[in-house]
């Protein structure tokens, strides 16, 4: 997408609406059909905001317990975006590589958009107990042989020999 107009004229605005352009993300396929409404607004000479928002529906797996988890993960960005004569350091350039000279790569900056707002902790519940190490159990099914440490009795009874030594 060509950025001449939306960095040159003065107050200069445009919106539009594309279908979401991937589907899938982190190996996670996007399970509704998106748009992305995208305004791209002139705030003064080499200078715009570019703004969007979309929703995606996800089913991920919870990080404890591997159950599904629908998740929706919603992008709603706004960014100052500049002409190339207006980058001065290469921090800036790297900001927006998304942008190629007057090109707006659309998709590269979703794509970042996206790796921003993904999320860091999938849980089917705050008090998921996840599965027992040992066999495998889900523990929020109901618990296994070995989730519970019993102390064994030939063990106490050694210590109490060596607690009676040291007195
Ligand atoms: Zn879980
Ligand atoms: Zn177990």
């Amino acid at each position: 997408m060509n950025l001449t107009e939306i960095f040159n004229q003065e107050n200069k605005k445009i919106e539009l609406k594309l279908a979401f352009p991937f589907e899938e993300f982190m190996d996670e396929t996007i399970k509704n059909e998106a748009d992305v409404e995208l305004v791209l607004s002139n705030i003064g000479k080499g200078k715009a905001v570019i703004s969007g928002k979309v929703s995606l529906d996800f089913v991920l797996s919870c990080d404890r317990c591997l159950k599904p988890v629908e998740t929706t993960v919603v992008l709603d960005f706004s960014r100052e975006i500049f002409a190339p004569e207006m980058l001065d350091d290469e921090d800036m350039k790297e900001d927006q590589h998304f942008i190629d000279e007057y090109e707006l790569d659309v998709e590269s900056l979703l794509k970042e958009e996206l790796q921003l707002a993904w999320p860091s902790k999938i849980l089917c519940d705050e008090e998921c107990k996840g599965i027992c190490k040992k066999c495998g159990q889900n523990l929020n099914d109901g618990t296994c042989e070995c989730d519970d440490f019993v102390p064994d009795i030939r063990f106490a009874n050694l210590m109490d020999i060596f607690n009676s030594v040291k007195e």
